[in-house]
């Protein structure tokens, strides 16, 4: 999961950096900033949601960061084995 501030609706009321002062931080003029990249640890997901709850101008937003999935190997290629010559007699 991923955080963002859309800084064009924040209004710096600061409850995201209240309520989650772990994913959260404020600017010089009180403004929310998400901490880091915006990842969320597993175990700050229920902040993280409490956080989107209650900004009153709706400006933060989780989203989900899609993992990228098991890159398949290729399996073994047979290789022809090898032809006897037939001798004749
Ligand atoms: S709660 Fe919303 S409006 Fe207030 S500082 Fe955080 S992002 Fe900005």
């Amino acid at each position: 999961m991923k955080l963002q501030i859309d800084a064009a609706l924040c209004q710096g009321h600061g409850r995201c950096y209240d309520l989650a002062p772990e994913l959260f931080g404020d600017d010089d003029e009180g403004f929310g900033q998400v901490l880091g990249d915006g990842t969320v640890p597993p175990d700050k997901e229920h902040e993280a949601r409490l956080a989107v709850a209650n900004c009153p101008e709706r400006a933060v937003s989780l989203t989900a960061v899609s993992v990228p999935t098991a890159v398949s190997v290729p399996t073994a290629v047979s290789v022809p084995t090898a032809v006897s010559g037939q001798e004749e007699s």
